[in-house]
């Protein structure tokens, strides 16, 4: 990706940038991930280890892909200027709900506290 703006998902205040405190859990074991199979074959491209959950009890936003539970880091995660990034942040092959995974948000605030609680994975973006 050519010059990501500091942060895993979206743009943000650099000063704010929570991605510069968090290991990037949203791109990593203990999340749900719906992908396209172009998506997934992209991400697996890069090394990313993930079981597809064919029988997982919810529906697709978009006809035609699945679920996918991710048992390592996305290949693309990348530490740059001291934090971790997505190195595929410009590449159209990113997957389109990581671009709609937004930095201090909701989802990224809910997930950071799983986490940090100890309470499994959250589902999904
Ligand atoms: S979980 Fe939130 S703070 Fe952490 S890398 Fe993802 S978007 Fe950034
Ligand atoms: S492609 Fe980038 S944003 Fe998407 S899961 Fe991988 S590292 Fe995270």
């Amino acid at each position: 990706m050519a010059e990501r703006m500091g942060n895993q998902h979206g743009i943000i205040d650099q000063e704010t940038n929570p991605c510069k405190t968090c290991g990037a859990v949203c791109c990593g074991p203990y999340v749900i991930i719906e992908f396209s199979k172009d998506e997934r074959d992209f991400l697996r491209s890069a090394g990313t280890q993930m079981i597809s959950l064919d029988d997982f009890p919810a529906k697709t936003q978009i006809d035609g892909n699945g679920f996918y539970h991710l048992t390592s880091k996305c290949g693309f995660v990348v530490d740059k200027e001291g934090f971790k990034k997505c190195d595929a942040y410009d590449d159209p092959k990113r997957p389109v709900i990581c671009g709609k995974f937004k930095a201090g948000g909701i989802s990224c605030k809910e997930l950071r506290y799983a986490r940090e609680a100890g309470i499994g994975y959250r589902f999904g973006y």
